[in-house]
């Protein structure tokens, strides 16, 4: 028999992903996602639509995030599970997020403007559409004027790291955005260690940090991970004593390699984070 179905990292149209919550969630039913998790980035808007529809379709909902934050100078991606998306400091946390992108737009703006586009309309069309705007909708922008022929060549010849348009930001840091999470009665997650360009001393030293400040797990079953990824993301759960999350950190229908539902099959000696979910009084 197949084991259950469990997804915790989507994202929907309120961050940079194309779907309605409530489109998320049918296509998770189709695929037979049994547990289920919202992660926008820097944003709870979609949860309470998404948790209504879960409703309807007999799916176990929970409530997430994914936090952008910073280690050592460099961007590192938190997911928070089961989190009361009520809570003062959370709320707080993620307004500060949403003015921190709102700035970042208009830098990615001027900086567009000054290669010969133009940056001003671009910034805002997005902002209009987005209360918490993302580079890939300003990616996505790109691609609607004809400025570029896919999302993946918006980055590389604008958005990304080094590009002309890149605008340096600072995020949060990982130890304020794991207490954030924590103080919001829930579990902070790791995202997708096998992004970050460290060595595996270093990414110890991460695991490491992120667990003393409170972190409960890490992602070691991800869409698009390969065997190493996936035993390296392994071997710093055992290290660390962190458990492990799956997920499919999916954005949109049109990408095979990014398919919304995984199979909760877990290294061995993992333990799953999913177990440690929906143990708090709603
Ligand atoms: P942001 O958090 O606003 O900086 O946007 C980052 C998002 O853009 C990520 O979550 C990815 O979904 C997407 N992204 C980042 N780099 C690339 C890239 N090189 N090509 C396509 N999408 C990317
Ligand atoms: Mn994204
Ligand atoms: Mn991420
Ligand atoms: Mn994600």
């Amino acid at each position: 028999m197949d084991p259950e179905r469990i997804d915790l990292h989507t994202h929907s149209h309120h961050s940079d992903g194309l779907l309605s919550p409530a489109e998320l969630v049918a296509l998770a039913a189709r695929r037979g996602v049994r547990l289920l998790a919202l992660t926008d980035h820097d944003t709870t808007a979609g949860c309470a639509a998404a948790a209504a529809a879960c409703v309807a379709h007999g799916i176990r909902f929970v409530p997430g995030v994914e936090l952008t934050s910073q280690w050592r100078g460099r961007e590192i991606h938190v997911v928070g599970l089961d989190v009361d998306v009520r809570e003062a400091g959370l709320v707080a946390h993620l307004a500060g997020l949403a003015q921190r992108r709102r700035q970042r737009l208009a830098a990615i703006g001027e900086r567009l403007a000054r290669a010969g586009l133009d940056g001003e309309g671009i910034a805002a069309t997005v902002r209009a559409a987005k209360p918490v705007p993302t580079r890939t909708d300003i990616a996505r922008e790109l691609v609607h004027r004809g400025l570029a022929q896919n999302i993946a060549e918006a980055f590389q010849r604008w958005l990304a790291q080094g590009r002309p348009a890149h605008a340096p930001t600072e995020w949060p840091e990982l130890e304020a955005t794991v207490r954030c999470i924590v103080a919001a009665g829930g579990h902070a997650v790791l995202a997708h260690p096998h992004h970050y360009k460290f060595s595996n001393g270093a990414l110890g030293e991460l695991g490491a940090a992120f667990r003393a400040a409170g972190g409960s797990g890490v992602e070691v079953s991800l869409a698009g991970m390969g065997p190493n990824d996936a035993s390296r993301a392994a071997s710093l759960a055992r290290r660390c004593g962190l458990a492990g999350s799956v997920g499919s950190d999916f954005h949109e229908p049109g990408l095979p390699w990014r398919p919304l539902g995984r199979f909760a099959k877990l290294p061995d000696g993992i333990v799953p984070l999913s177990a440690r979910l929906g143990l708090q009084a709603p």
